[in-house]
């Protein structure tokens, strides 16, 4: 997978031009979960690679991996950073975004969250994460109101589906699938506190207060595995 290698502010900056020009960009946060994920999932990969305009390391390990491998990757760049960050942007600038994702009080939550604190943003619409992929209706939607940003947290490969889709559907848009961050900006579930993000232990975090996460979590070993192999050849 080709990671696109910039810090985060040399993103926002790049994604801000994009959304200027009205160029149609495609944003994929790829941890290791969805580096695996794509490594067996043939259709998955081909779909990154030929719709993803930039693919950003979203964790710690996809960092690492880029040390081991000697490709070094200039940080890690999350989707929910990215996402406050264009949150501002978009209350600076008045533009429009789509919020689609999660369970509906979680999304609900999350509208009002940003009604109150980015008051020039105009919310063209949102609505919860639990449709049939192949229901056109959710996709007319968003076509009609014609937003600047959609912002899609559906969780992976879900998302990166929805968005690929859409984005051929769309004259202009900035598109990104950003996981469980409506759980987090709702304030429902919390982030790992700052000094354990700057450690490294946001993972840890998250496996302690949702242990179901651990079989998810098993790839991770496997991963570094695979990084080793691949950087011994
Ligand atoms: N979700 C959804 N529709 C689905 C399945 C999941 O909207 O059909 C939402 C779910 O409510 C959660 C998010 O997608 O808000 C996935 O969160 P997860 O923590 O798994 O994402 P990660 O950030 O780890 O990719």
């Amino acid at each position: 997978m080709a990671f696109d290698n910039y810090t985060k502010a040399e993103f926002i900056e790049k994604f801000e031009n994009r959304i200027h020009q009205q160029e149609k960009t495609l944003v994929v946060t790829a941890n290791p979960e969805i580096v695996m994920y794509a490594k067996d999932n043939p259709k998955y990969k081909t779909l990154l690679s030929n719709e993803a305009d930039y693919i950003t390391a979203d964790g710690i390990g996809v960092v690492k991996a880029g040390e081991i491998l000697k490709t070094p990757i200039k940080e890690r760049v999350t989707g929910y950073d990215l996402f406050l960050d264009l949150l501002n942007m978009a209350n600076q600038k008045h533009l429009s975004i789509y919020l689609i994702g999660a369970k509906q009080e979680i999304i609900e939550l999350a509208v009002k969250r940003v009604r109150e604190e980015y008051p020039n943003i105009s919310l063209a619409g949102y609505r919860n994460g639990y449709f049939d992929l192949d229901d056109q209706t959710v996709q007319q939607a968003i076509i009609d109101k014609a937003p600047d940003m959609v912002f899609a947290a559906l969780g992976f490969p879900r998302q990166e589906y929805f968005l690929a889709d859409l984005k051929h559907k769309l004259n202009k848009g900035y598109l990104m699938g950003i996981g469980g961050s409506f759980d987090v900006f709702s304030g429902i579930t919390k982030r790992a506190p700052v000094w354990m993000q700057d450690l490294h232990l946001e993972w840890f975090y998250r496996l302690l207060k949702e242990p179901t996460r651990f079989k998810r979590m098993l790839v991770l070993p496997k991963f570094i595995q695979e990084v080793k192999r691949v950087g011994k050849r």
